[in-house]
């Protein structure tokens, strides 16, 4: 082989090397972020709602999602801290298998990890869980919510608005949009230190409704954790509405670091 032919063959294998090591470094890049979810609650198709969520949050190119069932057995110091972002689609009840059960060490790994700097994304329901009896600290990391005070009434089509708030996540958002049937959660609890960046009117001439504007989404941290909860998705048909979806993943991408 004569020297011209040699120095292209070593030009094609660095190319092919670089471009090996361009596409691995992409990949590493990629946000580790696990749904936890399980249990049997007959109010919430979990297992639906995870495989939505986490096909949205991985269709942004930025976010590789796994979905544990079985928070009994993953909830561990070894296994979450392999995640940046943690994700709750999860409601305590007595119903599901023993493996979907938080025992002590579970709930003590699940708030390490948030304290520690992983993100934590509250989605619909979650904010409801281990409200009975209550977990103080559970209550703190998810930033409030749902848990005993909050209701709904039937479902129903109503306008999301950002607050006055600046914030990453809602910058460049629409200011208002129209949202497709849900369930709009009223009297959610806000804890200390909550910014909320989007809230919904409550008509007061439907069933239930209070004539306030009912918090959506807001923030807030948990030691080095940044918390973002959203009340909105109950179903499949709420999820697919692409504002919802826009909100849902730039909380995520925010609460893992990763919005520019
Ligand atoms: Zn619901």
């Amino acid at each position: 082989m004569n020297f011209e032919r040699r120095l292209m063959l070593a030009l094609v294998i660095g190319t092919l090397a670089i471009g090996g090591f361009a596409r691995a470094g992409a990949q590493s890049e990629l946000i580790p972020a696990l749904i936890i979810t399980g249990d049997t609650v007959s109010a919430h198709d979990w297992k639906k709602t995870s495989a939505l969520i986490s096909e949205i949050l991985g269709k942004t190119g930025k976010i590789k999602v796994d979905i544990t069932t079985t928070p009994g057995k993953d909830l561990t110091d070894e296994n979450l801290a392999k995640y940046k972002l943690l994700i709750l689609n999860y409601f305590n009840t007595a119903q599901g298998a023993p493996e979907t059960r938080w025992s002590d060490a579970n709930k003590e790994a699940f708030l390490k990890a948030v304290k520690n700097g992983a993100g934590l994304v509250v989605f619909h329901h979650a904010s409801g869980a281990f409200a009975r009896p209550n977990w103080e600290e559970f209550e703190k990391v998810v930033a409030g919510g749902w848990r005993t005070q909050g209701f709904h009434g039937p479902r129903h089509v109503f306008k999301v608005k950002k607050s006055d708030a600046r914030h990453p996540i809602s910058e460049g958002l629409p200011a208002e949009f129209e949202h497709a049937i849900d369930e709009l959660y009223q009297n959610s609890m806000i804890t200390p230190g909550s910014v909320v960046l989007a809230t919904a009117y409550s008509d007061p001439a439907k069933p239930k409704g209070t004539g306030k504007d009912e918090p959506v989404v807001w923030v807030n941290s948990y030691g080095k954790g940044r918390v973002y909860e959203i009340t909105l998705g109950h179903d499949a048909e709420a999820i697919a509405d692409t504002n919802f979806q826009a909100w849902l993943t730039r909380g995520s991408l925010w609460a893992a670091g990763g919005l520019e």
